[in-house]
């Protein structure tokens, strides 16, 4: 029997090293690739479908379906376009599904492949940080088996030894980014091209520049609480330049387990991918002596007021996180229409934090998805009319 996947976003960063595993595993031989999706790329989503056999490839861009369908015309490879597409594409029951859509538009996805899914490899974080509670629920009623694919989660859960019981700490590295060295007179000048280049790992464009604000570690903090069940005191970020530690947990006894490898997001799409066997995986292999080194530091709170809003998130509790991510994202819109500064994010976040302080922490993700999205939305508007001062 082949395993039947889904990958959604197999066009981005995430979705295309899945692809890549796929195909060197063995490929339509050994997986039943029921669906891909993607949004603007039509030429490589077109491509993808055809290498994995897959039966349907869907985009989210409405728009864009009849260049997919003259991509695909011939191939009997089925096509849809548009969030409904995406959502029923979802809502099949699949071996293994990949959530690797960036930011909440991959919400919905997700919680349908958990309703409906064996297992859900989940690189989209924005859903647990956005609706975390009502995503844990939802795998629990259904059985779906929930892996993360973060790295420092990967890590985290391959060290875990058991439950959480005797954990007293959950040390999550962060490369720092960018400009991890850069004063703030600097980071205020910050341009687009300066704050998409990351030092250690190859990432979609997104995700790069919440690397570069810190908003990324303060979106996985949120993401470990919720994934774990560990409160925000005992989440601790750790600055290490090398990417070589994933992440660390400290036992009450004091002894430490750290998860190393490569930086190359292979490592923990493959283990999700496998487990609970482990496979080999085309990942470079550690050579501690021309390593030498390995160094720490502790993060400036002042350069990335993300890593203080995301305990303030943590606090707030409810839907907090769901205004945080919006703000977030709407923060990052901005700042690649150069509409607002770099270190215009972090405050855009906070006031919209603020304004909907109430309103968001009386709510809860149990509530619904639609409050959940309700809440995303103002939050989005809120952040859209912030201006800097
Ligand atoms: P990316 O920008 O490279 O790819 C995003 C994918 O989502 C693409 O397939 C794109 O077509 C699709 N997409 C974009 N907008 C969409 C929309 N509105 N509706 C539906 N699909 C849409 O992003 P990425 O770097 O691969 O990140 C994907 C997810 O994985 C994010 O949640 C990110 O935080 C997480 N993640 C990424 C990495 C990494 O190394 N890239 C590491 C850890 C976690
Ligand atoms: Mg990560």
């Amino acid at each position: 029997m082949r395993r039947s996947v889904g990958i959604f976003g197999s066009t981005g960063s995430i979705g295309q090293n899945t692809v890549d595993l796929l195909l060197r595993q063995g490929g339509a031989e050994v997986y039943d690739v029921k669906v891909v999706t993607g949004a603007h790329n039509i030429a490589l989503l077109a491509e993808q479908a055809k290498t994995l056999q897959a039966d349907m490839a869907v985009t989210a861009e409405e728009s864009l379906l009849g260049d997919l369908r003259d991509a695909l015309s011939g191939t009997g490879i089925e096509i849809a376009a548009g969030s409904e597409a995406l959502r029923t594409a979802a809502a099949q029951p699949l071996d293994w599904g990949m959530s690797a859509i960036v930011g909440a538009a991959g919400l919905v996805p997700t919680m349908e492949m958990a309703k409906h899914a064996r297992t859900l490899a989940l690189a989209n974080k924005e859903s647990l940080v956005c609706a975390g509670e009502l995503l844990q629920a939802t795998c629990a009623q259904s059985g779906c088996r929930l892996l993360p694919v973060d790295s420092e989660h990967s890590a985290i859960f391959q060290v875990m030894q058991g439950g959480t019981t005797d954990i007293s700490r959950i040390l999550l590295t962060a490369s720092g980014g960018p400009f991890r060295d850069w004063t703030v007179e600097q980071m205020a000048e910050a341009t687009l091209a300066q704050a998409v280049v990351h030092p250690n790992w190859d990432m979609g464009q997104r995700i790069s520049i919440d690397s570069a604000t810190m908003f990324n570690k303060a979106l996985e903090i949120i993401e470990a609480q919720q994934l774990f069940g560990i409160g925000g005191d005992a989440i601790e970020v750790v600055v290490h330049p090398q990417s070589i530690i994933h992440s660390m947990i400290e036992y009450r006894d004091g002894s430490i387990l750290a998860q190393m490898g490569a930086p190359d997001m292979r490592g923990a799409i493959g283990f999700a991918l496998n487990w609970p066997e482990r496979r080999d995986l085309p990942v470079d292999r550690l050579d501690f002596a021309a390593l030498s080194r390995l160094d720490f530091a502790a993060p400036d709170e002042d350069r990335f007021p993300a890593l203080r809003l995301a305990k303030q998130v943590l606090a707030a509790g409810g839907l907090s996180g769901a205004v945080f991510n919006a703000a977030k994202e709407a923060a990052l819109d901005r700042f690649i229409d150069g509409d607002i500064g770099f270190l215009d994010m972090a405050a855009l976040v906070e006031y919209t934090l603020s304004e909907l302080h109430l309103e968001a922490s009386a709510a809860s993700s149990l509530d619904g998805l639609a409050q959940v999205l309700e809440m995303d939305g103002k939050a989005r508007r809120t952040g859209m009319e912030w201006q800097p001062a």
